[in-house]
């Protein structure tokens, strides 16, 4: 479907209060209005509208992960993307398991040490900064070693933004039986992952990336059969998915204390990307985003870290320029004198910096943005036209 006819639904961008930055990161992100005002009221952790709230959440992701049966459970859990992934792990992979960890940046790097925490064997397939895991090296992988239970890998790296290809690496997996546990963190809500596509077993996402939610918690969409498994497994009671789950089932209540304001808030997020028309809808929306940035800052001289098929619509890492006058600190804070925030890099090989194609954003506001970068690099002496 084309972005057009996602375009006369879609409730209008405005732009945030005033003085406040567009936040071009992967999260926390520009958020809507009426987003921000959802949060204008309290609410009680045991009252029966906000127990419907939390399950109405709970229901919406499964049907925007595909699920229309009872063969899944999405179970909420308080705190940042990190805790959900760190539970998910404990509940799906179990004590005597191994796990193959792929790995193409910081996220999945944090998973390893996930593992190590939890004490939980595992190998790795590094692949660096920039390159994505290959199909037949991870087959090569699990078929030297039956050992291997579990791989965990990272959708979009957040970390450089490749969008890894998961569709042939879940073929892999499955076809030899393995479980396939996915940080789909940055990539849900906006990148298509339906289990008749991907058959993961274990899906991480969180409230404050494509949905367009506020921080406050993250969530597993986890096979039931697996979940109803791990009764004992975790490591950690504020960490345990099995007793969150089932004190949800039981009461639809939070087992402790919960982000209400995010919670309701989020409802709110759901309801308008689905009013924009569903994941295909923010799709187009970003990946306008994103091909008006990386045409802009090309003609502006700068480069990206990724070659064109692994940019994915979500982030993109630009090489700082070699010009001697660049320092990122004085770019970002001319760039937040001018309402927008950026994202440092994180590369090892390189100076960098990132920019975001989510959020409350669209192509009118990514061009203010190009414009707001060429007056920094005008009045920071930067000038690349040698690069062009
Ligand atoms: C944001 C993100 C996380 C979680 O990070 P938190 O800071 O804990 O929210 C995990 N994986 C990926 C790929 C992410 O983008």
């Amino acid at each position: 479907m084309s972005k057009a006819e996602f375009l006369p639904n879609r409730p209008a961008i405005t732009a945030p209060a005033l003085g406040e930055p567009f936040l071009l990161t992967p999260g926390p992100l520009t958020t809507s209005l009426a987003t921000k005002q959802a949060m204008l009221r309290d609410w009680g952790s045991w009252d029966g509208d906000f127990n419907q709230v939390t399950a109405e959440i709970r229901q919406g992701l499964l049907v925007m992960a595909g699920i229309s049966d009872d063969s899944y459970c999405c179970v909420p859990l308080q705190g940042s993307g990190t805790f959900a992934v760190e539970a998910a792990m404990a509940t799906a992979i179990a004590r005597d398991g191994k796990a193959l960890v792929l790995m193409n940046g910081a996220y999945g790097k944090r998973a390893g040490q996930i593992l190590d925490y939890l004490g939980r064997a595992h190998v790795d397939l590094d692949m660096g900064d920039y390159l994505p895991p290959e199909p037949e090296k991870v087959a090569e992988m699990l078929d030297a070693d039956p050992e291997i239970t579990d791989v965990f890998l990272v959708h979009c790296e957040t970390s450089s933004g490749i969008l890894n290809p998961l569709k042939e690496l879940a073929e892999v997996i499955k076809s030899r039986g393995k479980g396939l546990i996915v940080d789909a963190m940055s990539s849900f809500g906006a990148v298509p992952l339906t289990v008749d596509q991907i058959p993961f077993d274990v899906m991480v996402s969180s409230a404050n990336k494509c949905i367009e939610g506020i921080p406050g918690f993250g969530f597993v969409i986890i096979r039931r059969t697996l979940l109803e498994q791990s009764k004992g497994r975790a490591h950690s009671l504020s960490l345990d998915l099995f007793e969150q789950w089932q004190y949800m089932e039981r009461t639809g209540q939070w087992r402790f204390t919960p982000p209400t304001h995010s919670v309701v808030a989020f409802r709110k997020a759901l309801e308008q990307h689905q009013q924009e028309g569903g994941v295909a809808g923010r799709e187009a929306r970003y990946t306008n985003n994103r091909n008006t940035l990386v045409a802009g800052m090309r003609a502006l001289g700068f480069k990206t870290l990724l070659e064109d098929q692994w940019l994915s619509p979500i982030i993109i890492t630009f090489f700082s320029p070699e010009h001697p006058n660049f320092e990122f600190k004085r770019f970002y804070d001319e760039l937040k004198a001018r309402q927008f925030v950026i994202y440092p890099g994180k590369l090892t090989i390189a100076e960098s910096f990132r920019i975001g194609c989510i959020g409350q954003i669209d192509e009118r506001i990514v061009l203010q943005l190009l414009r707001a970068i060429a007056d920094a690099l005008d009045v920071m002496g930067v000038d690349q036209s040698s690069n062009t």
